[in-house]
């Protein structure tokens, strides 16, 4: 058998377990559904005509950090190119009012786009995307991987000594429940929120509005952020670009819903608020792209205070945003934490 380890999912998480492990030596094979590595932190392309392709940041706009750990590793990939800070203008909207944000951090954005971060991070790993996983099997004491590729073709790979399931819980559960019943039950306490979100190019380039607002009391929307305004973004004349994130409540209540049902919902109410915001009413007509896109798994509410899971005896390790390596890490910050304290036990058990 080879000393190799099976990553499954190649977000940020399993980018930097698997990344960990190749950097010490050791085979790694990173296996997505996707059609390439990001996960959450992911970019939408959307064609505009032959000249012109617009982004967005439809998954995390932005995140932070607050350990002195991920700190030093965010430095890094800024001096990399992969990111760069960004100081939006922030805002909560309360009582009908824009109430400033400031003196905050900034925050952090990947550049040209959010997706090129895990792009950038994944270079030279062995990574199988549009690989969806749909059992882990033990064989001799090592783990084969059973996927489906996109045109619907089976195939087993590995086996591997380890395997790391770096995925949310809905979709680390059924492919670990079977082997580690302890570590599934931890996962069953963990609740997803549901997000869906809207992108909106409006031929206006409202500067009144702040780039990055919390809405509070609203049932329908609660942040709304304004993706061309991020360092590295590529100029569209005349034009804004945006992002809304619904409320848990309304996307979960919506959770079946198709793609232009939220469109025809959400867009005139984002629309009508973005015109509040900027003190002026915003035409409908002056829409010219407008997609959604549904998080069944968008950010953990109840975080577990673990840095990941992980059986030594299997060979099983569970990473990802649903842990809370260190207090008040969450999102982007709390997934890669994970994925690396993964790897480095994996290491230790691979050596003993
Ligand atoms: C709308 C939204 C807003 C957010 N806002 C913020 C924010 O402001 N700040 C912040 O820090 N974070 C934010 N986040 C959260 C952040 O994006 C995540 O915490 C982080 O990207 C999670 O990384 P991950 O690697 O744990 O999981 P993911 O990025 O979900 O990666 C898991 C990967 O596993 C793959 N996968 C799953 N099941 C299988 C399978 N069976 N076979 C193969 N592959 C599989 C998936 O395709 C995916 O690529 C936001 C997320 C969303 C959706």
């Amino acid at each position: 058998m080879h000393q190799s380890v099976g990553v499954i999912g190649a977000g940020v998480a399993g980018v930097a377990c698997a990344r960990t492990l190749q950097n010490a030596g050791r085979g790694v094979a990173l296996f997505d559904r996707g059609r390439g590595p990001g996960g959450r932190l992911s970019t939408r392309r959307a064609p505009i005509d032959d000249d012109l392709t617009i982004h967005f940041d439809h998954g995390a706009p932005a995140f932070s950090a607050a350990s002195a750990r991920f700190s030093a590793i965010v430095d890094d990939w800024i001096e990399l190119g992969l990111c760069a800070r960004w100081r939006p203008r922030r805002a909560v909207w309360r009582a009908d009012a824009l109430h400033a944000i400031e003196n905050e951090p900034a925050l952090i954005v990947g550049v040209p786009t959010m997706g090129a971060i895990c792009r950038r991070l994944a270079e030279g790993l062995d990574i199988r995307s549009g690989a969806n996983v749909e059992l882990l099997e033990r064989i001799d004491g090592g783990w084969l991987v059973r996927m489906t590729d996109s045109d619907g073709q089976a195939s087993a790979h590995g086996p591997f000594v380890c395997v790391v399931v770096a995925a949310p819980p809905p979709q680390a559960l059924p492919l670990i429940a079977l082997h580690a019943g302890e570590l599934a039950e931890q996962l069953t306490k963990i609740e997803m929120r549901t997000t869906w979100a809207l992108m909106l190019r409006i031929e206006d380039p409202t500067p009144e509005a702040p780039d990055m607002i919390e809405i509070e009391g609203d049932p329908v929307i609660e942040r709304i952020i304004r993706d061309d305004a991020k360092p590295g973004r590529t100029p569209d004349q005349g034009h804004s670009r945006w992002v809304v994130h619904a409320t848990h409540a309304w996307s979960a209540a919506r959770r079946d819903h198709s793609q232009r049902q939220i469109v025809d919902e959400l867009a005139p109410a984002s629309l009508a608020l973005l015109g509040r915001l900027a003190g002026r009413p915003i035409d409908p007509a002056q829409t010219r792209h407008a997609a959604a896109h549904r998080w069944g798994a968008a950010r953990p509410m109840n975080p577990l205070s673990a840095d990941c899971l992980f059986d030594r005896e299997l060979g099983l390790g569970v990473c990802g945003d649903c842990f809370e390596p260190h207090a008040g890490a969450s999102g982007v910050e709390a997934a890669h934490l994970s994925g690396l304290a993964t790897s480095e036990r994996l290491l230790k058990c691979l050596e003993a």
